[in-house]
C-alpha cells in the first residue's frame, strides 16, 4: 500500500501537471494576508532611503574617537524625520534618535549608553572607541530602487505585507482562490441545522471541510450532502466538477453501499490511489475527472481531518498559483511510551504543550475516528509511523500541527 508520503507526491505531480495559471484579481493591502502574489513587488526608492540611525546615541566622526574617553561638542540634535543643516567638522558632534538620517561629516554612531556627560556645557565624552560604520545602515543597503523584493507565487505573511506596505503598494494583484466542491454522501447524513432522527448523525464534515478549505486558502463551495444512490451522487459530482478542485467525504469504503470510487470511474475519472497506508484514512481516494482533481476522503470525520490535511492541502497549495507547502511537522518528546499494532502510519489525536520549555506530546485515549470530541481536546496529531510501531517516553518524536491552533 502507499505510504502518506508517496500518496502526497502523486497529488503534487498530478495537479502541477495540469499546468493552470489561475485568473488574477486585485485586492487591498489590507485583505492580502494569505494571498498568493500574481505580480512582482518591486523597490520603489532605496532601502534605507538614506544613511539610518540604529540606535539613540551620539553621531560622530570615528577619527574623533580612536580611543576612549574622546571628548566631544554636541552641536545640535537630530530626530527621526528631521534634517540636520549644517556639516560635522572635527571635534563635534550630534545628538541622534534611532531612524534619523546621519548629518554630513558624521560615520558612525554612539550608544548613548556608552557616553556620559562631561562637566563642561554642551560636551559629551564618549566612553568607547567607534569604527567607522557602527549602528548605521547605509542608504541601499537593504535594497536598490527597482530591486524586485517579492517574486510572482510569492504568499503574503505578514512580513510580506509589510514589505508592500513599505514601497506603497495599497493594492496588489493575487491570483484568485481555488474554489473547492465540497460534498458529503450519506444516507444517514443530515444538515447540521437539522434535528436529526434517531438514526441521523448532523453533517460535521461539510462543516469541518469548509473550514479547512478556508485555512488552505481556497473558497470552499458548499454542495450539501448526496444520498448513497448512484444516479443522485452523479449528479451532485458532476455539479462538483464544475469547479477547481471536489472533495467528497464518506463512501469510499468496503461497503454495499460506497459508491463514490464507482461513480468516479463511471465519470471517467482516472485514480492515482484508493488506499493509503494510514490510519485513520486509509480508503482515501485521489484521482483526476474532466481536469479536475477529485478526493473521495473516508467519512469518519477524524479521517476526513486527516486525509485533508495530508492530501487535499497541497493540492489547494498548486491550484492557488503557489507551491505546495510542505507537511508541517513539529518534533516533540513523547510524554507517554505509545504502540500501535497495525501495519500503517497513525495520526493520533494529541495535545503538544512546553512544560519547561520543552515540546512535549501526549496522546489523548480516543474512541477512534469517529471522536471528535477527544480531537478538540487536543491541538495537533501525535504521528506513529509504519516504520516505528513502538516507542518509549522522552522519545523525540513527529507532530503534526492542527493547522490554526499551533
Ligand atoms: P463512510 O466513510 O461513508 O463509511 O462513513 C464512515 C462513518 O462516518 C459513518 O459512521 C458515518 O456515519 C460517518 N460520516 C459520514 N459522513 C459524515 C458526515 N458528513 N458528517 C459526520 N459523520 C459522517
Ligand atoms: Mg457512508
Amino acid at each position: 500500500m502507499l505510504s502518506f508520503e508517496d500518496a502526497r507526491r502523486k497529488v503534487i505531480e498530478a495537479t502541477a501537471g495540469l499546468r493552470r495559471i489561475p485568473a488574477s484579481e486585485a485586492v487591498k493591502l489590507e485583505n492580502a494576508l494569505g494571498r498568493i502574489l500574481a505580480e512582482r513587488i518591486v523597490a520603489d526608492r532605496d532601502y534605507p532611503p538614506f544613511d539610518r540611525a540604529t540606535r539613540d546615541g551620539f553621531a560622530v566622526r570615528a577619527a574623533d574617537c580612536r580611543e576612549a574617553d574622546a571628548k566631544l561638542r554636541v552641536i545640535g540634535e537630530i530626530r527621526a524625520g528631521g534634517k540636520f543643516v549644517g556639516a560635522v567638522n572635527a571635534g563635534e558632534c550630534v545628538q541622534i534618535m534611532t531612524g534619523a538620517a546621519m548629518p554630513p561629516g558624521t560615520d558612525a554612531v554612539v550608544m548613548i549608553e556608552h557616553t556620559r556627560a562631561s562637566a563642561k556645557q554642551n560636551e559629551v565624552v564618549i566612553e568607547r572607541a567607534a569604527e567607522a560604520g557602527i549602528n548605521i545602515v547605509p542608504r541601499g543597503a537593504e535594497s536598490r530602487a527597482g530591486d524586485p523584493l517579492l517574486g510572482v507565487a510569492t504568499r503574503m505573511g505578514y512580513a510580506e505585507i509589510a514589505v508592500a506596505a513599505q514601497v506603497g503598494r495599497a493594492e496588489l494583484r493575487v491570483y484568485r482562490k481555488p474554489r473547492v466542491a465540497i460534498l458529503s454522501t450519506g444516507d444517514e447524513v443530515v444538515a447540521a441545522d437539522a434535528t436529526p432522527g434517531p438514526l441521523e448523525i448532523r453533517n460535521s464534515n461539510g462543516a469541518s471541510l469548509a473550514a479547512q478549505a478556508k485555512l488552505a486558502g481556497a473558497e470552499p463551495v458548499l454542495l450539501g450532502n448526496a444520498p448513497d444512490r448512484a444516479e443522485e451522487l452523479r449528479k451532485m459530482i458532476a455539479r462538483g466538477l464544475e469547479e477547481d478542485a471536489l472533495v467528497l467525504s464518506g463512501g469510499v469504503s468496503m461497503g454495499k453501499y460506497d459508491l463514490v470510487e464507482e461513480v468516479l470511474r463511471g465519470l471517467g475519472a482516472e485514480l492515482f490511489f484508493d488506499a493509503v497506508a494510514i490510519r485513520p484514512g486509509r480508503p482515501a481516494v485521489f484521482g483526476m475527472c474532466r481536469g479536475r482533481p477529485v478526493f473521495g476522503l473516508p467519512g469518519n470525520p477524524v479521517s476526513t481531518m486527516v486525509t485533508f490535511e495530508l492530501f487535499v492541502v497541497p493540492a489547494i497549495d498548486i491550484l492557488g498559483g503557489g507551491d505546495a507547502r510542505p507537511l508541517p511537522l513539529l518534533k516533540a518528546k513523547l510524554a507517554r511510551a505509545a504502540e500501535q499494532k497495525a501495519a500503517l502510519t497513525h495520526f493520533l489525536p494529541a495535545t503538544l504543550e512546553w512544560p519547561n520549555g520543552e515540546a512535549t506530546v501526549t496522546e489523548l485515549p480516543w474512541q477512534g475516528s469517529g471522536d471528535i470530541a477527544t480531537l478538540a481536546c487536543g491541538n495537533c496529531f501525535l504521528v506513529v509511523h509504519q516504520s516505528k510501531l513502538k516507542m518509549d517516553a522522552g522519545e523525540w518524536v513527529d507532530v503534526l500541527p492542527r493547522r490554526g491552533l499551533l
